[in-house]
């Protein structure tokens, strides 16, 4: 297969680019208020936004208050799943802490069901909500770096790709996740796996200080020596205890360029990839990312990609991959010197927003056969033929540990410090008459690697009851509900993997 080849097959797939749904906040014209607004509250009644509230509203915002009749209300509700289709009854665009504080007001005040958005890539569709307030925080976006100090500061409605930029320009860099246009909010507060975790943890790990609005409407800064619980409950902890207004994030000398690239097989030689990669990276040095992508893309073969960043010598780095080479003949092999901006921004394409998606995810401690095997039968399937010709399907399994595991169980909220793998079995799609059979067969697949996973990473959760939320905190989630208690007890921002309080 040549990259000609190759880059058909995607478009086959589906996989094609698209801007994500960050880009299409046009500047807001301001709306003109002409009546009472029904919402939905944050226990699912209803209530009435009177005309003149909504006014005094809009008028104390800097950033725009839509509600359905304005202009870009439509592009604005959207999220990157194009499988949610929620309709907020107003969306407060807010440009900064003082924004997001009149917005978390208002909600007490009307006692508003509320969602909190970042960059709008919560594949459950978190980040919006059906007939309440949505605090967009995806208009505070900007990042300063200071090189000496190897500081980022970051407004949390940024995207990956913005802290990413103003870093490399320095040769710095820190733990980020694959896909550029991510938003740093969610991924953050959440944990943050990435190419750069094995060598200097997490991103959340890499979080210096975090300015967060409560449910109280106070303004907070939460560092290891100001408000140190709370900063704690906010590196993995989700959106549970406010909004977030700026991170701070230590950066590490990288460079500009790194050893990376990808290795790619046609689907037959799967077995035997698997069975390197497990072997590979139960060997790697902390200084090596690898992944496994396995894809069973519609109408035609799948592949099976191995991918890898390396952070070192590239002579050692080549050394390391010779024997997995030597093994088996990649069908394209790109991996050589490449800028490191460019390997952070070379998935984007290929996770274009509008699209229908599904997920199910678990981690594991290690890579049994008897797993690799269930994930191969069930592409198999999948490219044999399925109801929908048109579904593209793949699993992902990142190699976690090195500094993620130094770091105690009970360091950060993020609470899998154990587990050495991340896998994600992901379908994508267009046609939504085909949303029952695809997703009964992710699920299906799902039910049969889920008993090789130890627990459930909180930032790829599709439904979230109390039961998910303990798989995803483990031994941390009673100590969440305290902070729960403390900062969100009648549970404003539960649109999250929610920890429910106790009070
Ligand atoms: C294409 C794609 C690639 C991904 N790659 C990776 C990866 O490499 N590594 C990884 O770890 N994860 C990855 N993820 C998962 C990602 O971490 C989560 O989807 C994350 O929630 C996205 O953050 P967001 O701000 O874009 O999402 P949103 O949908 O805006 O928010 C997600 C959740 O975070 C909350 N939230 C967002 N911003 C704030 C804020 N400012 N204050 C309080 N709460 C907030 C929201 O309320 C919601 O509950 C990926 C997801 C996608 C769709």
């Amino acid at each position: 297969m040549d990259r000609r080849t190759f880059n058909k097959s995607l478009l086959a797939a589906g996989w094609t680019a698209a801007l994500g749904p960050a880009a299409l906040h046009a500047a807001t014209p301001a709306t003109k208020i002409k009546g009472d607004l029904d919402a939905v509250t944050r226990t699912g009644g209803v209530v009435t936004l009177p005309k003149k509230a909504l006014q005094q509203l809009q008028k104390s915002l800097r950033g725009g208050l839509l509600i359905p009749d304005s202009a870009n209300y439509e592009s604005a509700r959207k999220v990157w799943n194009g499988m949610i289709d929620k309709r907020p009854a107003i969306i407060a665009q807010c440009t900064g802490p003082a924004d997001v504080m009149r917005a978390v007001e208002f909600s007490r005040e009307h006692d508003l069901l509320v969602a909190v958005r970042g960059g709008g890539h919560s594949i459950s569709g978190k980040s919006t909500c059906e007939g309440g307030i949505v605090i967009d925080t995806s208009p505070i976006r900007y990042c300063s770096v200071n090189p000496q100090t190897r500081i980022a500061r970051l407004g949390a409605g940024s995207l990956l790709g913005d802290l990413d930029h103003e870093s490399q320009r320095f040769g710095l860099a820190t733990p980020l996740g694959t896909v550029s246009h991510t938003g740093a909010g969610g991924l953050t507060l959440g944990g943050g796996h990435g190419r750069l975790s094995r060598s200097y943890g997490l991103t959340c790990d890499n979080v210096v200080a975090v300015e967060v609005v409560t449910a109280d409407g106070r303004f907070l800064r939460a560092t290891a020596e100001e408000n140190p619980e709370l900063y704690w409950g906010l590196r993995g902890g989700g959106g549970n205890f406010g909004v977030a207004t700026a991170f701070e994030y230590r950066l590490h000398p990288i460079g500009t360029e790194v050893l990376g690239g990808q290795l790619f097989y046609p689907f037959e030689q799967a077995p035997n990839v698997f069975e390197a990669f497990a072997e590979f990276t139960a060997g790697a040095p902390r200084e090596m990312a690898a992944d496994v992508i396995a894809l069973s893309p519609a109408k035609g073969n799948g592949f099976v990609i191995l991918s890898f960043c390396y952070l070192g010598d590239y002579a050692k780095g080549d050394k390391l991959l010779q024997p997995l080479r030597a093994a088996m003949t990649p069908k394209i092999d790109t991996v050589g010197p490449e800028p490191y901006s460019k390997m952070q921004t070379s998935a984007d394409a290929n996770t274009p927003g509008g699209k229908l998606y599904y997920n199910k995810s678990g981690l594991m401690k290690t890579l049994e056969p008897d797993f690799l095997n269930i994930v191969l039968k069930r592409l198999q399937e999948a490219a044999a033929g399925r109801e929908d010709p048109e579904v593209a399907s793949n699993v992902i399994v990142q190699h976690l540990g090195g500094a993620v595991s130094d770091v105690p169980v009970d360091g950060t909220a993020y609470a899998h410090r154990d587990a050495s793998y991340d896998s994600v079995i992901l379908s994508a799609w267009e046609n939504r008459d085909y949303d029952e059979p695809n997703i009964n067969w992710l699920k299906d697949s799902f039910a049969e690697m889920e008993p090789y996973t130890i627990g459930l990473y909180s930032n790829h959760m599709v439904d979230s009851d109390t039961s998910k939320a303990q798989r995803a905190f483990r031994g941390n989630y009673d100590r969440l509900v305290e902070l729960k208690n403390e900062y969100d007890p009648t549970n404003v921002f539960h649109l999250n993997a929610n920890v429910e309080p106790t009070v």
